[in-house]
């Protein structure tokens, strides 16, 4: 029998060489170390996986698509951006996973997300493979044209790696609703094919799910609600602190809103606004999803209420509660400190790995209740599945009954997670609840598919 200690150090041999043979890729070894700390106890208790090379193949992705993306500006510049999709792994089910256009993405932000995506599909208990992709290029300050061209470009290559079988992107930061339709009508054209289910995130009347566009956000709320519950609590009259201000800021504001929590905060790069009332989701939602304009904006138009605080760290504001929605690393140790000396109760992680290891560490030892987001923002991914199946089936589900399977997904992915923790004597402990369960999955799959 191998023991944890012996387990581990042969999981920090392996992740020693993750760096080496994936250099200058510093969010991929974190999203690994995270992951790897945390599967000594399963990897000791079933030696087979250590047996069958299963951990050094899981980290080491399925296929990885990297493409030129040359596109014309407004003035008929030629502009040319670099595309990405990393296939991670499809044990499970298809490749599943967004694409992201922003400046900060190359090879290893792509593959630290694909990586998570893993985990986090196999934890909603629906067929999905993990994936991710998207681009470095900028969608700030673009015409609509603009956004088109590039996104016409982007499929012309993507087109040939997907399919409804084969790999499902949808949306992540720079990819919304818009884009979507740009790139699955390309994809059309160039295939002559009403292959809906090839993507997800998709319009209303076309294919789209009721609630896609809300679950993310909306199903974080239901993750922190079950914590809290854990505790004897509930959200009614809890202050919130929210980051950002995209599509998973706003749901998770609507949520917070509707179950009697106060969310009192939202940002962007250029700083952060405060709202002692709760932030007005109609003004939000107008400046960002029909003026694309900045939160400053928001204070300016609210009212005594509101303020704009230029380049401030959202976390300075005391709260009950914080839920991390803009991006990684964005709530890191210092922040965590503050929080807790603000007496938060909760964490619970909307964007993907928003928290430093350091931070996650000093909020769990100082007993804070702490969602991954591989677990906690699970629920757009899961709706994106749901998609997915209502367009095999071709057919629309109602609002209510999507939201009511995403509620029954949410309560049990933190079921899930809160027993395994508890299974693997880490009570509490939601990081390595997910880890191991997510893990679990994937492994039994791949120890059954063979070494492939
Ligand atoms: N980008 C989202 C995530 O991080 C959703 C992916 C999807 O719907 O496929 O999970």
């Amino acid at each position: 029998m191998t023991t944890r200690s012996e387990t581990q150090s042969t999981l920090d041999h392996l992740l020693t060489e993750i760096e080496l043979r994936n250099p200058a890729q510093p969010e991929f070894h974190q999203a690994a170390h995270e992951v790897l700390e945390t599967l000594a106890p399963v990897v000791a208790a079933r030696p087979e996986y250590a047996e069958s090379g299963l951990i050094e193949r899981l980290v080491e992705p399925e296929r990885q698509v990297m493409f030129r993306v040359p596109w014309q500006d407004d003035q008929g510049r030629v502009r040319v951006n670099r595309g990405f999709r990393v296939e991670f792994n499809s044990a499970l089910g298809p490749y599943k996973g967004g694409l992201r256009f922003h400046p900060s993405v190359n090879l290893g932000v792509i593959k630290f997300l694909g990586f998570e995506q893993i985990f986090k599909n196999a934890l909603t208990g629906l067929g999905i493979g993990g994936g991710k992709g998207g681009s470095d290029f900028d969608p700030h300050g673009r015409s609509d044209a603009e956004v088109m061209r590039f996104c016409q470009s982007f499929m012309t290559e993507l087109y040939r790696h997907i399919g409804e079988h084969t790999d499902v992107p949808a949306g992540d930061i720079g990819v919304g609703g818009r884009e979507i339709g740009y790139l699955f009508g390309q994809y059309r054209r160039i295939t002559n094919r009403w292959e809906s289910g090839v993507l997800t995130g998709k319009g209303q009347g076309w294919g789209g799910s009721l609630i896609r566009p809300e679950a993310t956000g909306y199903g974080n709320v239901l993750f922190a609600a079950a914590m809290l519950r854990e505790r004897g609590e509930d959200l009614e009259g809890q202050t919130a602190v929210v980051s950002g201000s995209g599509n998973v800021a706003i749901y998770t504001i609507e949520k917070l809103t509707a179950l009697g929590a106060n969310a009192v905060t939202c940002s962007d790069s250029s700083g952060y606004v405060v709202d002692e009332k709760g932030i007005d989701l109609d003004l939000l939602k107008q400046i960002k999803e029909v003026e694309r304009g900045r939160v400053d904006a928001y204070a300016e138009r609210r009212g005594a209420s509101a303020r704009f605080v230029p380049g401030g760290s959202v976390w300075d504001v005391p709260a009950d509660l914080a839920l991390p929605s803009a991006t990684q690393n964005e709530l890191d140790e210092n922040a965590a400190a503050t929080l807790v000396r603000n007496g938060v109760k909760a964490v619970s992680e909307g964007a993907n790995m928003p928290t430093t290891p350091e931070a996650v560490h000093l909020l769990q030892k100082a007993g804070v209740a702490f969602g991954p987001g591989k677990a906690a923002n699970a629920g757009g991914v899961a709706v994106s599945a749901l998609e997915m199946a209502q367009n095999h089936a071709r057919t629309s589900w109602t609002a209510a009954r999507v939201e009511e399977e995403l509620a029954d997904i949410m309560t049990s992915i933190h079921t899930t997670c809160h027993e395994t923790a508890e299974r693997y004597d880490a009570p509490g402990d939601y990081v390595t609840g997910a880890n191991i369960a997510g893990f679990e999955r994937v492994a039994d799959a791949m120890l059954a598919q063979g070494v492939i």
